[in-house]
């Protein structure tokens, strides 16, 4: 076997995983059944979260030259302007990148792929998934060639970013539950002039529905989304003129259109995989979950599930951790997924609803309940964590663990590490710790104390240990993020706390190394989760 982890899929997620994987030494092969790179752009917000990751794979700067930041966002009711949401003051002192970044997802795919060719590794098109078997130490994936042709090739791993319809899934009978929504979105990028206010994201609320019209990079470019009205609904002919009509009703008369890009209308769903992982073959982004695109998190959500799993994959493939360190995957990924459902499905139920009731909500009490709420810092901070995917956290995982008090207030185990500006020498420069971070390694963080001279021996040459030493701009910062001296966190390579307290012991960190990295231990000897006969699986899965 030459290839460690067959990734189906070349979509956002599945380049994701692809480059974390070959950044970590992981002999990845991604496959695709189609020609070549999708050209709609569809999904177009990037989140903080998501820069964060693509600044540890060196295309940051690149996305941000690439897109247009939206600082924020306005809410229209009924023509008239009601609220504001300053995501850029907000997040400031959250993340490096305090706004939503407008970029389309053909553009954030191109970058992904020029980023996995110069790490040696280009997709291979034209080669669909269409059967799958699983033994206790393989998985064997029948591939077919546009002629027909097909040929078996056996590895280790598997991993279905095979989108919305995944074969992967549907080949491993995994089910996925949920339903589609009766209302049909259109998408429209458009040339125009009209009454929104510049560089923001726009979002009209109407009593029979809403618009969300995102700034795009260059000259009066926006990007239209919505929901039909009731009488152009089913028709496969409709053109973007027959729309005109009620989006002039909506967002404003004065709408004046030079150009249409691209038009197109589609259906959504709700629904959630059953399962995230089945022995040895792993569903990440659309083939995982799909939900509303209100709130601009799918893609987002996609590319993050590769980054989780990315590190642990890594981990395994080289021996260094046992196989049940990949359980934690589905266990702190799927409450990702069902809570984001549970979300957008409120949310979107709510601006599409057509009761006179929810047209009173949308229209009147939402926007000056956002009004008010939005004046409290607590209530902005909060917006900014759940819309940024900067709040997502692990708490409840098996590889969070706290070994002392901490106090209440403080990062706790499992929480993405907040973004400091530090000084790591007495009299050094102040430095970003996200920069700081290898994302290819732990990275043990010591305050108010000496850290281990000799490193953490069972992590090995997988550590970074960064002591922060005590200085009044080092305290202001610990103190706003109100981190105690002494204290340390141990932070897994994607950034979330593993292991936290204030007194640094080695004993506890071997046993969390050993326990809940399940370093040292033998893959085959810890079989991942599902480890069923085949037979045995399926006739589990029917009954269910
Ligand atoms: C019109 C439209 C507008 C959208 N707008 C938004 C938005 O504004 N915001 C947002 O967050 N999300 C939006 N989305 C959703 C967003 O596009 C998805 O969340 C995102 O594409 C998921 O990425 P993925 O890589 O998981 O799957 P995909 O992008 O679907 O990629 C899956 C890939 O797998 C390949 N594949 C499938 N089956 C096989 C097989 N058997 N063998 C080999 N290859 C296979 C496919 O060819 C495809 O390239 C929109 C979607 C659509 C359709």
């Amino acid at each position: 076997m030459d290839t460690d982890v067959l990734v189906v899929g070349a979509g956002p997620t599945g380049l994701m995983l692809a480059n974390q994987l070959a950044r970590r030494g992981v002999r990845a092969r991604i496959i695709d059944r189609h020609a070549g790179p999708a050209r709609e752009s569809r999904a177009l917000g990037v989140q903080a979260r998501t820069l964060e990751i693509y600044s540890h794979l060196g295309i940051s700067d690149q996305a941000v030259a690439l897109g247009k930041r939206a600082d924020g966002a306005v809410l229209w009711a009924q023509g008239r302007r009601a609220a504001r949401v300053p995501l850029g003051d907000i997040g400031r002192d959250i993340s490096p990148y305090p706004y939503l970044l407008v970029l389309g997802q053909d553009d954030n795919e191109r970058l992904l792929r020029d980023a996995l060719r110069a790490r040696g590794l280009a997709v291979q098109w034209n080669t669909e998934l269409v059967g799958l078997a699983q033994d206790t130490d393989r998985v064997t994936a029948t591939l077919k060639d546009p002629d027909g042709t097909r040929a078996e090739v056996t590895v280790p791993w598997l991993a279905g970013c095979d989108g919305a319809r995944s074969s992967v899934r549907e080949l491993s009978g995994i089910a996925f539950e949920g339903a589609p929504y009766q209302h049909v979105f259109f998408v429209a990028d458009v040339q125009m002039t009209g009454s929104m206010a510049p560089d923001v994201l726009n979002v009209y609320l109407w009593r029979t529905g809403f618009h969300l019209l995102f700034p795009m990079r260059g000259t009066d470019h926006w990007r239209i989304v919505g929901i039909l009205p009731p009488h152009l609904r089913g028709r496969d002919d409709l053109t973007f003129e027959e729309t005109i009509p009620a989006l002039r009703h909506e967002v404003g008369t004065e709408l004046s259109f030079q150009a249409c890009n691209w038009y197109s209308t589609y259906r959504i769903h709700h629904r959630r995989a059953a399962h995230f992982h089945d022995r040895r073959c792993f569903l990440l982004g659309d083939a995982a979950h799909i939900h509303s695109p209100v709130g601009g998190q799918g893609m987002n959500t996609g590319l993050q599930d590769a980054y989780n799993l990315a590190w642990k994959l890594a981990l395994v493939v080289s021996g260094r951790a046992g196989a049940a360190l990949l359980n934690s995957y589905e266990d702190e990924r799927l409450p990702v997924a069902n809570h984001l459902l549970k979300r957008t499905d409120r949310l979107f139920s709510l601006v599409v609803s057509d009761s006179r009731l929810a047209g009173l909500v949308r229209t009147r009490v939402m926007p000056r309940l956002m009004g008010l709420a939005m004046r409290r810092k607590s209530v902005q901070r909060l917006a900014f964590r759940t819309i940024s995917q900067t709040g997502i956290r692990y708490r409840n995982s098996s590889l969070s663990e706290a070994i002392d008090s901490l106090p209440e207030t403080a990062p706790r185990a499992g929480d993405r590490f907040p973004w400091l500006r530090l000084k790591f020498a007495p009299s050094g420069p102040t430095e970003d710790l996200f920069e700081k971070l290898d994302d290819t390694r732990f990275n043990l963080l010591v305050f108010g104390q000496a850290a281990p001279p000799g490193g953490i021996p069972e992590l090995a040459d997988q550590l970074r240990v960064h002591e922060v030493p005590s200085d009044p701009a080092n305290d202001r910062e610990l103190a706003r993020a109100r981190i105690p001296r002494p204290s340390f966190y141990l932070l897994r390579p994607d950034g979330h706390v593993g292991l936290g307290g204030t007194h640094l012991e080695s004993a506890a960190v071997t046993r969390y190394v050993s326990e809940r990295l399940h370093f040292g231990a033998k893959g085959a000897s810890r079989p991942p989760r599902g480890s069923l006969t085949w037979d045995a699986h399926a006739a589990t899965r029917s009954k269910a």
